[in-house]
């Protein structure tokens, strides 16, 4: 039988075969009470455990699988500054100052990251190469000069450039027409990270169950949250189960939609280094992004295609071998060890969906930009609930419209739309 979040053959991953050994944790059995319920043993929900647990709240943490086994511990691993949208689109959306407000946030997601990992000795192979989007069109270099000097002016942000084709290549063996770098940002192993995080709360003295999905959730005086064999009595909860949310709050779902997506890493390569000379995490301006980087022991991981039905492919490996081979036939037949899939989740307008219904809290939705941004909301949540709430309203304010049809509906209507921008992609090249 498949677990509640083991499917798309999490465990023929590159990240559970390196994972850092990790202690189970017994099944919800009976009532308990706390001062905050967690729902979701990811980034989200493992940050917002972790930093309730330091402000000295009681928190109980539900996980309906395995702790990381959600999307957090199946990623690319990119670390990328920023929210899904460009500076420049903040910009034009919200004006200067609130665009930089939301931007030195995303910011603050980056240096909080990188101190969880120092902070809690996580020792998740962490890379601070920075992150290239490739060009596969000439006619991105014109956007990529523009996010260049949106970022200097309005964000005071002088860490991005754009790369020639030469300098491109000179980072990536493939032909791009030029790059947006980012000095800042980079990769890591991310199942290594959450169970890194995972035992920091532990250590701060929070509880989890996992295997224990909790299927009601009951807004009485405070919230009450059902398993199938106990229930938690909370003045709060928190609902951070991402892509895999489905069936306890329709209102908060149909804000999100889950669309398959899928990796392969492959063999050690001899010539890890001539591939990416640059080592950095990278991306291209496809619609349908392909994503890439090096692991520590030299392999490509490298994540393609992208399914807007329900159901996955039938054989991973042959469904992104094509788009890696593409982006790189020099590594035409190379031998694939691992090849995973999960769900990411979307908003309609790619901004994350923060907020809160009473005494409910939530963040999801990242749109692909979750290794940075679930562990800032996780901690924004806490801030919230502990009444400082300036920081997180900015998010709360960002507040993605559902999809057409709600929870219900929103599938086949966005299968539509999704493929009608997929086929465009693919007519361009
Ligand atoms: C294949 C893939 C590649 C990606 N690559 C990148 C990348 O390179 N860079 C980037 O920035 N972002 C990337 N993302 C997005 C990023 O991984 C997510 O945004 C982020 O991990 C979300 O973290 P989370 O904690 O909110 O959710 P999750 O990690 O999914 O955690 C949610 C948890 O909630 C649990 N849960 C759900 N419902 C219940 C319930 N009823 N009861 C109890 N538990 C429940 C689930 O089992 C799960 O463990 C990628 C996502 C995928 C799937």
């Amino acid at each position: 039988m498949v677990g509640f979040n083991s499917g798309l053959d999490i465990k023929r991953s590159y990240y559970v075969a390196t994972a850092t050994p990790a202690p189970r944790h017994p099944v919800l059995a009976g009532e308990v009470d706390a001062d905050l319920v967690v729902v979701g043993g990811g980034c989200t929900g493992l940050s917002a455990a972790l930093h309730a647990a330091e402000r000295g709240l009681k928190v109980v943490l539900l996980e309906g699988g395995r702790i990381g086994w959600g999307a957090s511990g199946r990623n690319g691993g990119q670390m990328i500054v920023g929210l899904r949208k460009s500076a420049a689109k903040l910009v034009e959306l919200y004006g200067r100052e609130r665009a930089k407000a939301l931007f030195d946030l995303a910011l603050e997601a980056w240096t909080l990251v990188l101190h969880m990992i120092e902070r809690h000795a996580i020792n998740c192979d962490l890379r601070k190469t920075g992150h290239l989007v490739g060009a596969v069109s000439a006619a991105d270099m014109a956007w990529f000069e523009r996010e260049v000097e949106c970022l200097a002016t309005v964000m005071n942000y002088p860490h991005m450039r754009v790369m020639s084709v030469i300098e491109a290549r000179a980072a990536v063996d493939t032909p791009y027409h030029g790059a947006l770098f980012d000095a800042l940002g980079g990769h890591m192993h991310p199942l290594n990270y959450t169970l890194g995080l995972a035992r920091a709360a532990i250590a701060a003295g929070i509880t989890i169950h996992e295997d224990s999905p909790v299927v009601r959730l009951e807004r009485q005086a405070g919230v009450r949250v059902e398993t199938a064999a106990g229930a938690v009595r909370s003045r709060h909860a928190i609902l951070a189960c991402d892509a895999l949310l489905k069936g306890i709050d329709s209102g908060v779902e149909s804000r999100t939609m889950p669309i398959g997506n899928y990796i392969v890493a492959t063999e050690p390569l001899e010539d890890a280094a001539a591939v990416i000379p640059s080592n950095a995490a990278l991306s291209d301006t496809r619609f349908v992004v392909n994503y890439y980087r090096l692991s520590a022991d030299r392999r490509l991981l490298f994540g393609g295609g992208e399914r807007y039905t329900p159901s996955s492919p039938a054989d991973i490996e042959g469904f992104v071998r094509p788009h890696m081979e593409r982006t790189f036939p020099q590594l035409k037949g190379r031998r694939i060890d691992y090849a995973w899939g999960g769900l990411v989740s979307v908003t309609t307008s790619r901004f994350p969906h923060v907020g809160r219904h009473g005494e409910i809290y939530f963040a999801h939705g990242y749109s692909g930009k979750g290794v940075l941004l679930s562990t800032l909301a996780g901690k924004l949540l806490v801030e919230a609930i502990v009444g400082e709430t300036a920081r997180f309203a900015l998010f709360e304010g960002l507040n993605p419209m559902p999809f057409p049809g709600g929870s219900a509906l929103r599938g086949p209507l966005y299968v539509l739309g999704m493929l009608w921008y997929a086929m465009r992609d693919r007519l361009k090249c």
